[in-house]
């Protein structure tokens, strides 16, 4: 007995149905009603291949809505029939419109095999269709057809079997609506999951769509279900989400998405001559899509987006500086010295404005995302990238994480979960951690501010190319030796081009920038306390030197130097008046040295100015003016030396400190690589969170310094420090940029790998590779006399 098929031909009217059809049944028709409307049925019977298959025709639709009722006999034929295979007739001379109704047979769950028909009108008009590009891109076969001169049949009919029988060896790729969409189907699609019904008979994945859509028959069905007033409740929650969060309708942003989808299918596998008249949008993608000038047009974007990161939050940053300068400075006013107040001072503020204050930064960064990704031009970008990306063993969609990677390693290892196959998933997220993520970024502002100021968006820049470079050089490696194969191929969605929402934009700037800020709230003020805890205890160590008794005798020297000017002054006619005097000079001192401090721009001309001032008061007590240059000289190299000793001190005990033995103890290890004992210890804290790298510089930094009434911003302290020079920050910035995630994204790691052997592995290889190359960098500059 022969096998049975049931197959339904769907296509756009005048696609060539009925022209298929017959040459599929020949004779052997049967013409009626669809069952209670006056649409035409046809059916009829071929055999091909021990098959008996049965061909219905069903009524030419343009789309799958419930808004005619073609299209309502169409889809409840697919559901409810459920025919092996629906044959989707689609006009190879107008691809475009034609693949609206193929997207959605896909939403629908049905197999599909793609009769590309009029295959000789777009020959003719010199449509150059990769046919195989395609169908891997579909997920469906992809067969050239003729109708009206029987073209093609047999190939056709094969593929349906072949589709049948589950042997077109092509991966099924779901249409994604976007991060705005996805996350919502998810949710409704949920609840619908919870009727047990609902889902023996539809996909409940396609029900939340059409939810979405506001179907009015799939509502008539859901009405009856014991859940509906969640679903109901949830759609519209979903639904008002997206109209805020993008300003148009889920409806419209739905058929976007699939208009999306079909944009990037053709642009990558069809190759059209351009006689047509093209959309404003069609003339945009065809320059910034380009195969030549899409790369460069993309990296401006990249560039773009860090000046904007970086000048755009630059007032901010100041801001978050002078606050926590302030809060420093008042903290330590109201708190008496000693322990206490350095663990407010240094511990907790120093430690968390290192980082908060780097806030703003993040926020342009993530506001620059989400301008690009709401704007449709990140799509774009994504899709450039994509043939980039092929040349090293992955896809486009792994350059989503990647980007992703920018605000945040952790919700980009669980994008790379939009990746099929489990090899393309395992890679992208082996080279995560190689993008400059959000909170790697002070590290980066620091050490640029400290030693490339200059060319600050240019060195970052080139950080950024250097961390995607690794990322695709080791993908490569991956790819070749560690787990072979070919990246699954997908379709690139362009959406439609839109002003992006105020309202939007803050909301996505807002999500991400909070995502960093809780980890800096919790995480970071944890590590920042214990960190201090390690560099405050033991309080008292045994020092090498009596620096008690070194500051003692230099207050003795002072004393001694100072008396004869003391006595000196005294001898005037006046004692009062000279006093008197005395202040103004002091007063002129401070007015000046309060206002501007050494090296800002202005110090020169307000040196001059105070020059002027002092030699006024100068003119009538030569001998006062005299004696008080003296005092001013002797009192202010007692404080430096005094300075010094304390800044020893504190080094020494920094140095006898337990994180300080430690950092000592693990130091070895990074000395070919030119970095001292602190950076050691930041780079192991750096494991709790790459935020804390800054930290621990800011307490290390913080707690050498002479006067608590001052907070000075880091980079100052970093600059001033002899054992940094350019080509150590640079080195340091490069094994910054390569080695291990955060634990957080580890974490998130070992969960998305689910193995043991893989979170091994990417400790042990990120580590391995930051020294590696970090000792080339630094040995080679110094060999080349850059040190
Ligand atoms: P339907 O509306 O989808 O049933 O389409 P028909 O089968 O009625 O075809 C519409 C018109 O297109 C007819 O004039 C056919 O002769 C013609 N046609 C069908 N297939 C092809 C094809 O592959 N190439 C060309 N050039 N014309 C075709
Ligand atoms: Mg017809």
């Amino acid at each position: 007995m022969a096998k049975k098929l049931t197959i339904a031909l769907a296509g756009n009217p005048n696609s060539g149905k009925t022209s298929i059809f017959n040459n599929l049944t020949g004779a052997r028709q049967h013409v009626g009603n669809w069952p209670g409307v006056t649409v035409e049925k046809k059916e009829g019977k071929c055999k091909y291949n021990g098959y008996e298959i049965k061909v219905i025709d069903l009524p030419g639709t343009y789309s799958l809505t419930a808004y005619s009722i073609e299209e309502v006999v169409a889809r409840d034929f697919v559901i409810k029939e459920r025919p092996d295979v629906v044959v989707d007739i689609v006009d190879a001379s107008n691809l475009q419109r034609n693949l609206y109704l193929t997207t959605q047979f896909k939403e629908l769950g049905a197999k599909v095999v793609i009769a590309l028909n009029m295959s000789d009108l777009a020959e003719k008009n010199r449509i150059n269709i990769d046919v195989k590009k395609m169908s891997q891109l579909l997920g469906a076969m992809v067969v050239p057809t003729v109708g009206h001169k029987n073209k093609g049949m047999k190939e056709l009919l094969d593929a349906v079997v072949k589709t049948a029988e589950n042997k077109t060896g092509l991966e099924d790729h779901p249409i994604v609506y976007g991060k705005e969409v996805d996350p919502e189907v998810e949710k409704i699609q949920g609840i619908i999951s919870k009727d047990s019904n609902l889902v023996i008979q539809y996909s409940p994945r396609w029900l939340a769509i059409k939810l979405l859509e506001d179907d009015r028959e799939v509502i008539k069905v859901l009405e009856a279900s014991p859940v509906w007033q969640d679903i109901r409740s949830a759609v519209t929650k979903s639904q008002n989400h997206i109209k805020g969060h993008i300003g148009d309708d889920a409806e419209t942003l739905i058929a976007d998405q699939r208009y999306g989808f079909i944009a990037g299918l053709t642009a990558e596998a069809v190759q059209k001559p351009e006689l047509e008249r093209l959309s404003v949008s069609d003339k945009i993608d065809k320059v910034i899509t380009n195969r030549v000038l899409g790369l460069p047009i993309f990296l401006l974007f990249m560039y773009g987006l860090l000046k904007f990161t970086f000048s755009g939050s630059e007032f901010m940053v100041g801001w978050f500086e002078s606050f926590f300068g302030w809060l420093g400075t008042a903290a330590a006013a109201v708190i008496p010295e000693g322990i206490f107040q350095s663990f407010i001072v240094d511990g907790i503020i120093g430690g968390v404005g290192g980082v908060l204050g780097f806030f703003p930064l993040v926020l342009f960064l993530f506001l620059g995302i989400a301008i690009l990704e709401d704007s449709g031009y990140m799509a774009r970008g994504v899709f450039v990238m994509d043939r980039i990306m092929h040349l090293f063993g992955l896809h486009g969609k792994s350059f989503l994480p990647l980007l992703i990677g920018m605000g945040c390693t952790v919700p980009a290892l669980m994008a790379s979960r939009t990746l099929e196959s489990r090899k393309d998933r395992l890679i992208t997220m082996l080279v995560n951690g190689f993008i400059i993520c959000g909170a790697k970024v002070p590290i980066y502002a620091l050490f640029i501010g400290a030693f490339f100021f200059k060319s600050g968006a240019t060195v970052f820049f080139l950080f950024y190319i250097i961390g995607i470079a690794f990322a695709v050089l080791m993908a490569k490696l991956f790819r070749v030796f560690l787990l072979p194969g070919e990246a699954a191929p997908f379709v690139m969605e362009l959406p439609p081009y839109r002003v992006p929402t105020i309202k939007g934009l803050l909301i996505h700037m807002w999500e991400r920038g909070w995502m960093y800020l809780r980890k800096a709230g919790t995480v970071i003020v944890a590590v920042a306390i214990i960190i201090w805890l390690g560099f405050t205890f033991p309080q008292e160590p045994e020092y090498s030197k009596d620096y008690e008794a070194m500051t003692a005798q230099i207050e003795k020297t002072y004393a001694l130097q100072v008396a004869p000017i003391a006595a000196g002054f005294g001898t005037g006619a006046d004692k009062i008046e000279e006093n008197k005097i005395f202040a103004k000079f002091a007063g002129v001192d401070s007015h000046f040295s309060a206002s501007v401090e050494e090296g800002e721009l202005e110090y020169a001309a307000l040196e001059k100015e105070r020059e002027v001032s002092f030699a006024k008061f100068k003119k009538p007590y030569p001998l006062q003016a005299g004696l008080y240059t003296q005092h001013k000289a002797l009192t202010s190299a007692k404080d430096e030396q005094l300075a010094e000793i304390e800044n020893a001190m504190a080094a020494e005990q920094m140095e006898k400190s337990y994180a300080g033995r430690v950092g000592h103890a693990i130091a070895p290890f990074f000395k070919p690589l030119g970095f001292d004992w602190r950076s050691s210890i930041a780079l192991l804290a750096g494991f709790a969170a790459k935020e804390v790298v800054v930290a621990t510089y800011g307490t290390l930094y913080s707690m050498g310094e002479t006067d608590p009434e001052e907070v000075k911003p880091l980079r100052e302290a970093i600059q001033k420090d002899p054992s940094w020079t350019p080509l150590r920050a640079f080195t340091f910035m490069i094994f910054c940029l390569l080695y291990i995630p955060c634990f957080v994204a580890t974490v998130v790691f070992h969960k998305e790998a689910g193995s043991w052997k893989w979170t091994g592995f990417l400790i042990l290889y990120t580590t391995a590779l930051a020294w590696v190359v970090s000792f080339i960098v630094y040995q080679g500059g110094m060999a080349l006399g850059l040190g």
